[in-house]
């Protein structure tokens, strides 16, 4: 008997689809070699493997409990099953944390990795399909956080306009997914979205060097990154870094890129890695190995000398539990990190106890909303002006504008560190994808990320138009 006989076990079924013809099969989740993979077989096209977690953390621990919840109002019916019919429809298990407003399908790059497929010349919605859009979701289980995205949304000239009057409309929290091109070019750019209300910015960062930029995104970048992190920051928007992890590419900078975001912790709230799938375009054909969220806890410890530990991250509270994981540093003056202990203070994650499903998007909106804020923002709540950027030392304070200061200093220096996978025609799972809250507006349907963007070997969608 083979040792990789022996060691094999099936662990639970799920349900996927053929990655060449999208038809949906069962799929296993197996045990083996010390890694967790799914496997299943399309009729027509063969046999399918892909690696879906490492062996540095035990599969079957990492899950938690999680009460399903209907989708409010939900656009689709169940005629064909998951994945055929979002909308959402009503066997979705997850309301709408964050909902992705796609504004552009233009850009000012053309990477050899994009999910979007984004740089073609295709006309741009017109800003009152986008306002009847915000205005559905507010039907739908909303107010909601919204992402701009795209393309490139910054390529759009009324972006400003589109922030002020979505959030007129009740939307409390409005990020941007960048590049971050134009706020380094633009030095008024930064504060004229400001000014609109725009809470954060999620910049591309994918490494701290330009080796890494000329394979991932075809040029040299990094500089302008630097640029663009610092207009925010005079303009008091909270920066996000968001690397695409691709294995042997940038996944050595993981701790470079952790390092860069505590240099930068007055400006950078967060660093929300996301692992590559292979949706869109990409540059060869899906490995079946992969690096998986187990891999980057894995990473994360290692090349933070310790620092930052497996133990300090839990799964995400209101999505599936394989689709992410988070935990969230106060940063010392030395550089210092202090990991929050008490997940369920500070993040919408695994508190013992298991709230409905309904609470934890609410909880995960706030979350996001408070984490990845702009300090500017709070100040504009307190009840003075500081003029201060930073209040050195301890934490000692009387009257109102120190305490003022004081609470600043707190969100300043606070760093939250999360992770998405998302999943592709190989590793998509039924399971994780109707528990999925963060859905693409289109038109009034709202539509799990990882279903809109799914694409199969030669380029063939579900959703994506
Ligand atoms: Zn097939």
């Amino acid at each position: 008997m083979s040792g990789i006989k022996c060691d094999r076990q099936v662990l639970s079924k799920t349900g996927s689809v053929c990655p060449v013809c999208l038809r949906k099969i069962d799929a296993f989740r197996v045990a083996e070699g010390g890694r967790v993979w799914l496997e299943k077989t399309c009729a027509e096209h063969g046999d399918f493997r892909v690696e879906i977690w490492g062996g540095h953390v035990p599969y079957q621990e990492w899950n938690r409990p999680k009460k399903p919840s209907s989708p409010v109002n939900p656009a689709a019916a169940v005629e064909r099953g998951c994945p055929y019919d979002c909308g959402l429809c009503p066997d979705h298990r997850q309301h709408s944390c964050c909902v992705l407003l796609e504004v552009t399908d233009r850009c000012n790059l053309r990477c050899p990795i994009c999910f979007a497929s984004s740089g073609d010349a295709a006309a741009d919605p017109p800003i009152c399909d986008l306002m009847d859009t915000l205005a559905d979701l507010l039907t739908r289980g909303g107010p909601v956080n919204i992402q701009l995205s795209g393309g490139e949304p910054t390529v759009r000239g009324d972006l400003p306009e589109i922030i002020a009057r979505g959030k007129a409309m009740g939307h409390p929290f409005f990020q941007l997914n960048t590049n971050g091109l134009r706020l380094a070019q633009e030095p008024a750019y930064a504060r004229a979205l400001a000014d609109a209300g725009l809470d954060c910015v999620f910049l591309q960062f994918d490494g701290v060097s330009d080796d890494v930029y000329r394979r991932i995104r075809g040029r040299d970048l990094m500089s302008q990154k630097v640029t663009a992190i610092e207009h925010c920051q005079e303009a008091g928007i909270g920066v996000v870094l968001v690397p695409t992890l691709c294995a042997g590419v940038n996944t050595g900078e993981i701790g470079g890129m952790i390092d860069f975001a505590i240099d930068h912790i007055t400006a950078v709230r967060g660093i929300h890695f996301q692992p590559m799938a292979y949706m869109g375009r990409y540059p060869e054909g899906a490995p079946e190995r992969r690096f998986t969220l187990s891999h980057l806890l894995y990473e994360i410890e290692k090349q933070t000398d310790g620092k930052m530990k497996m133990s300090h991250f839990s799964p995400g509270g209101a999505e599936n539990a394989y689709c992410s994981f988070s935990s969230s540093y106060f940063v010392g003056e030395d550089g210092s990190l202090r990991a929050k202990t008490d997940p369920a203070s500070c993040s919408c994650g695994c508190g013992s106890s298991v709230p409905v499903a309904a609470d934890r998007a609410r909880q995960a909106r706030a979350y996001v909303a408070n984490a990845w804020r702009g300090a500017g923002k709070l100040r504009k709540i307190s009840s003075e002006k500081i003029k201060s950027p930073l209040l050195q030392g301890s934490a000692r304070f009387s009257g109102t504008e120190s305490l003022d200061r004081f609470l600043d200093n707190c969100h300043r220096r606070q760093l939250a560190v999360s992770a998405m996978a998302f999943m592709d025609a190989w590793n998509l799972d039924l399971d994780r994808l109707r528990d999925c809250y963060i859905h693409v507006a289109e038109g009034r349907r709202l539509i799990p990320f990882c279903a809109f963007n799914l694409s199969s070997q030669d380029g063939k969608t579900l959703y994506r138009p």
